[in-house]
């Protein structure tokens, strides 16, 4: 059988720098546990607007819908700040993601007991924290129609967005989050304000005969979106996965990231429908940008980027083990006391290199074969 196939696009910024990090991990996966994969790379953002005129060609977008999963940098930087929107790096990002109909975003929080102390949280309430909110990315009031602002007859302006949400759009995520569920804990809250909305009550309907019909061996709870928000700072460990729409998502799935400290420590991925072979269209990026402040200096944290390579072996590869064998590493060198500069607390500390985190998680997958 070919060996599975990952587009890498580095993009901008620190975007290289913690790629070629994740690039030593994929070769020590090929090399130590037969886990080979045919890597090609392109160029996204500022980069391809520097070589081709658009932050995205239409050959790397077909590339991307080819291959089994794609990896991301980061976009964006200064130097395109005055470019026209329609050739901003952020719009390569955007094609991707819509043009791969990439409905579920999915946001995991998790904390590493040796960097407890960096969360705005009581250490107890985020130590061994580890949540998964799904998000729905491609519908709900981003996307609804009727929008726009208008003039009305006595003067005033009014502004509208649309929630709406179709029977198929909520079924697909709830279907993403109760896999997800599947792989980790057994269990989905879904938030939703359907005291309130129509919108809610189709979405509580819907993920309720997903789960009656096709998962009712995974347990399900529902929440209002409004509780959900003060349940995550009060006790985030009562949950596993979180199914939410696309305006809830945004907000909580923020507010969740943030119970674990730094940027550089946040994975992601979008998923969509799957392919012929069974995995689902797939693109993985840290959460952070392209960093202009600290690029070229060794600085980044590349475990973001390192961590979103483990979201790919757990989800598109379906090699939970691998991905569980890679977080022990990083919960290794993070407990040995290794710190990039972002990790670094108030009491400081001399900070390792970009490179020299690359080096420690290889030296640590090293000692647990
Ligand atoms: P940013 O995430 O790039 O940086 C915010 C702060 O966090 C900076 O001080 C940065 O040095 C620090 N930081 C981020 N990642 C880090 C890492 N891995 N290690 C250590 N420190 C890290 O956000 P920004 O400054 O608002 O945006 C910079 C550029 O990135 C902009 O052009 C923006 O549009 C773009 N951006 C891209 C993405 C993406 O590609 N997904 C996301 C957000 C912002």
């Amino acid at each position: 059988m070919a060996n599975p196939s990952i587009l890498i696009l580095p993009g901008d910024g620190i975007g290289p720098e913690v790629m070629a990090e994740v690039r030593k991990v994929i070769g020590w996966f090929g090399k130590n546990r037969d886990l080979n994969f045919d890597l090609s790379e392109d160029l996204v953002g500022g980069a391809a607007y520097d070589a081709h005129g658009t932050p995205l060609t239409d050959a790397t977008m077909a590339k991307a819908q080819s291959v089994d999963a794609v990896l991301l940098g980061a976009v964006g930087g200064p130097a395109y700040d005055d470019l026209d929107f329609s050739v901003k790096p952020e719009r390569g990002l955007l094609r991707l993601r819509k043009e791969m109909d990439l409905f579920a975003n999915l946001r995991p929080a998790q904390c590493f007991d040796a960097l407890a102390d960096f969360s705005s949280l009581k250490k107890d309430v985020v130590s061994g924290l580890d949540i998964m909110i799904v998000r729905e990315l491609t519908s709900g009031s981003y996307f609804g129609e009727p929008r726009g602002i208008s003039d009305l007859p006595d003067g005033q302006r009014v502004g509208i967005n649309t929630q709406r949400y179709t029977t198929n759009e909520i079924r697909r995520v709830a279907r993403s989050a109760f896999e997800l569920a599947r792989k980790r804990g057994n269990k989905v809250c879904s938030m939703e304000k359907a005291n309130v909305m129509e919108s809610g009550i189709l979405w509580r309907e819907e993920v309720t005969w997903v789960h009656q019909n096709e998962y009712p061996d995974v347990e399900l709870s529902h929440m209002y979106a409004d509780n959900g928000a003060m349940q995550l700072v009060r006790w985030p460990k009562q949950f596993d996965v979180i199914v939410t729409d696309n305006l809830f998502g945004d907000i909580l799935s923020d507010c969740a990231a943030m119970l674990t400290g730094s940027l550089g420590m946040l994975p992601s991925a979008s998923l969509g429908v799957p392919m012929e072979n069974g995995r689902p269209k797939a693109m993985y990026e840290p959460v952070h940008g392209s960093a202009p402040d600290i690029t070229g200096q060794g600085k980044a944290n590349p475990i973001a980027c390192i961590l979103s390579f483990a979201m790919a072996l757990r989800y598109s590869f379906d090699n939970g083990d691998e991905a569980t064998r890679l977080e022990n590493a990083i919960e290794t060198v993070l407990a040995n006391g290794a710190r990039t500069a972002d990790l670094l607390g108030p009491e400081g500390g001399s900070p390792i290199s970009t490179t020299e985190m690359g080096d420690v998680i290889i030296a640590a997958l090293d000692a647990s074969l």
